[in-house]
């Protein structure tokens, strides 16, 4: 009998939680490890809802991934019976004559995703919840929609366990490193465990287990805040996620009770986090200027003063791209990190990939432009 490969999965948040799932529906022995428990909401993850869009401002490389991930979200739902992501579309708007805009319709028209262009009237009848400023264009991505973050975590880890997986939860990884005799180490409060190979994704945290890694990732605080409509009618025909590109680099989602709407802004509006253990969840009234500006200009019927706000973490790369694939030099060790603000909708299809990695050593899904010492390099 073929003995099963012992793949550990050092953090089992987004990314960690899906390859659980993967490595274990594939027979792997699994051995997982979160320095809290899946579901928390101390890392990425947090924050009640994540948008999910065919239409990536980015790179086409995103658009098979972002299939194999689409697949995957309706795959684990019907494992596990649970809700986890809901079609509604998603409108992506921003100025028409900027690149992110010119590359998402570039892309949507040659991959044919289901779109559609709005013209501003047609635009403003249905979507009166929005102001579209002059110049800028409205795109309606019909595969877009909204993901629980936390629910789905939990999912895909508890799947994972009735598989036959492990979870040692509380337990951070202190080390990973090639052992002498072959295979990995992992260095825990409790001892030394062995294993055949290692999947790490720890986000925000990476750069406290690997301080080395061949590219670098910055990690950001995060905040969203939500605020309630002043119209009574703002979500009566279904109100939708959004993002904003340029020049106001933000987004945002109904939340799932219908009563307010979560506002998130993009990379540059960031924090640096230097030490993630010490993020500071503390939001100042300071920093709700950002937000009271966006909402005069664009959604002028929400109040602005907003009911919840936090902070989250995120690890972010020069590129946006993250970094997936094996550590250089390392045949066992596969690292995936800096997600850059738009992993979790892709988070399924990392998790199988990270499979292929840990159990076959190489995947046929197209990650090469995600090399974690970057494309070309040796
Ligand atoms: C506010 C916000 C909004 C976002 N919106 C979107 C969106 O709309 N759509 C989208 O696609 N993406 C979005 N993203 C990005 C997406 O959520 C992230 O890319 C994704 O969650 C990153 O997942 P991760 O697995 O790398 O990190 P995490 O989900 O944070 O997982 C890391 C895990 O590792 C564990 N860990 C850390 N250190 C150790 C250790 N030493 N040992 C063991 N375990 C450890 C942590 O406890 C954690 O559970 C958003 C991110 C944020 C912060």
């Amino acid at each position: 009998m073929r003995v099963p490969k012992r793949v550990a999965v050092i953090g089992a948040g987004s990314m960690g939680s899906q390859a659980m799932w993967r490595l274990a529906a594939r027979g792997a022995e699994v051995i997982g490890y979160d320095r809290y428990a899946p579901g928390h909401d101390r890392g990425a993850a947090g924050g009640e809802s994540r948008i999910f869009r065919a239409a990536h401002l980015g790179e086409s490389g995103y658009i098979p991934l972002l299939r194999l991930a689409d697949g995957l979200w309706e795959q684990l739902q019907a494992e596990t019976g649970r809700s986890l992501r809901r079609r509604s579309g998603c409108l992506v708007m921003g100025e028409t004559v900027s690149p992110s805009m010119r590359l998402l319709l570039s892309v949507s028209t040659a991959h044919r995703l289901d779109h559609e262009v709005l013209d501003r009237d047609d635009f403003a009848r249905r979507y009166p919840q929005h102001r579209l400023p002059e110049g800028h264009t409205a795109v309606l991505d019909r595969m877009g929609g909204v993901i629980r973050p936390e629910a789905s975590v939990q999912a895909a880890a508890n799947r994972a366990e009735q598989l036959g997986a492990r979870l040692h939860r509380y337990t951070p990884v202190r080390e990973v490193a090639r052992a002498s005799g072959g295979g990995v180490r992992i260095v825990t409060d409790h001892g030394t465990d062995h294993v055949d190979a290692a999947v790490v994704t720890v986000g925000p945290w990476i750069n406290t287990l690997l301080p080395d890694l061949p590219r670098a990732v910055d990690v950001r605080r995060v905040i969203c805040s939500w605020h309630v409509p002043t119209r009574h009618d703002w979500f009566a025909d279904g109100a939708l996620p959004f993002v904003r590109s340029t020049p106001h680099d933000c987004f945002g989602l109904p939340s799932p009770d219908g009563l307010s709407v979560k506002i998130g802004l993009s990379h540059a509006r960031h924090l640096p986090v230097p030490e993630p253990e010490r993020l500071d969840r503390t939001v100042r009234p300071e920093e709700l200027a950002t937000f009271h500006e966006l909402i005069r200009e664009l959604m002028p019927d929400l109040n602005p003063d907003p009911i919840r706000m936090s902070a989250y973490m995120e690890g972010y790369t020069e590129s946006g791209n993250p970094l997936v694939g094996h550590l250089p030099g390392e045949d066992d060790i596969i690292v995936m990190a800096g997600f850059s603000g738009s992993g979790f909708k892709i988070s399924p299809a990392m998790g199988e990939i990270a499979a292929d990695l840990a159990l076959d050593g190489a995947t046929a899904h197209p990650v090469d432009f995600l090399a974690p010492a970057g494309v070309g390099a040796a």
